[in-house]
């Protein structure tokens, strides 16, 4: 069994300040982690690899510097890395971003299933696994806590707004985790030693030899207009005075009168 993880590498977000005078993210000197949810992912193919055999291969699109990403992989026990790297997928929006993973999952061969992230942290989108899975034109499902592995299908555990779901799918298949999925492992020391000696493989554009309109911002249909930082919001009315009964019955009167209900 083979499982590709994909795997971003993503600014720590509880480091990044807001520069008030020049309206934007203030990154540098920000430390560079892998997405939480994406650690959710791969100790999910880790596990499934411990239980039933399987070559987990992590691959992540962005700058040389996703290497030590990808080092961290090999320390908590992923089989192959693959950096997918070039200029010219430089300012690539969702689209080209899951059109240059999925080409390049293409190139690593068969699979049978691909674990992501919910979303990541810093776009925030949650677009990419599902525009992967359109692009090789397989099943997804979505939001996974927990999944069984049976002959050549999967039995997948999915929240919902409302609960949760047991689907089933055949592979290949692409899952994306929530971290209530499990709770990522630590490297051991040994491991991170040994991640120095594994070879990183990069595909650039040479090797997937892709059309350059599709890529980059050429191949980007989103444009950001503005970024800003929202408006605190006011503080908010504490109903705290009388009965359970009274409370509810003032917060009810409340959300009618703004005709939230009837
Ligand atoms: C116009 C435009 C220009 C942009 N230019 C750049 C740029 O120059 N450099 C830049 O870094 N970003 C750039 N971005 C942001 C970039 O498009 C997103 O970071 C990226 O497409 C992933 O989207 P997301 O963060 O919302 O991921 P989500 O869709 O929320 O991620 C879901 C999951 O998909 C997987 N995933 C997402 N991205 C990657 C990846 N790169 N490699 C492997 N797995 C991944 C992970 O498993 C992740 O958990 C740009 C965005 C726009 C709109």
């Amino acid at each position: 069994m083979r499982i590709i993880v994909t795997v971003k590498q993503v600014p720590n977000t509880n480091e990044v300040r807001w520069d008030r005078s020049r309206g934007t993210l203030q990154r540098e000197g920000v430390d560079s982690i892998i997405n939480p949810e994406d650690k959710n992912a791969l100790e999910a193919a880790i596990k499934l690899k411990e239980q039933h055999g399987a070559e987990v291969v992590v691959i992540s699109m962005g700058p040389p510097q996703a290497k030590k990403a990808l080092r961290e992989v090999y320390a908590l026990g992923a089989d192959r890395a693959i950096l997918v790297s070039d200029r010219a997928f430089a300012g690539a929006d969702t689209l080209a971003t899951s059109y240059v993973l999925s080409e390049s999952i293409r190139k690593i061969g068969d699979f049978d299933l691909i674990f992501s992230g919910r979303q990541a942290i810093d776009g925030d989108t949650a677009q990419v696994g599902p525009q992967i899975a359109g692009f090789l034109d397989i099943p997804q499902i979505t939001y996974v806590k927990d999944l069984k592995i049976e002959n050549k299908s999967v039995k997948v555990q999915k929240e919902t707004d409302f609960g949760y779901q047991w689907l089933e799918a055949k592979t290949p298949v692409l899952l994306t985790f929530i971290k209530e999925a499990n709770d990522p492992g630590y490297p051991t020391l040994r491991g991170i030693f040994d991640s120095f000696e594994r070879n990183i493989e990069v595909f650039s554009n040479t090797e997937l030899q892709l059309e350059e309109s599709r890529l980059g911002l050429d191949g980007s249909p989103t444009k950001v207009k503005k970024v800003f930082k929202p408006a605190p919001k006011g503080k908010g009315e504490i109903v705290e005075e009388g009965t359970a009964r009274d409370m509810t019955c003032k917060i009810v009167d409340y959300i009618k009168e703004k005709n939230v209900i009837r």
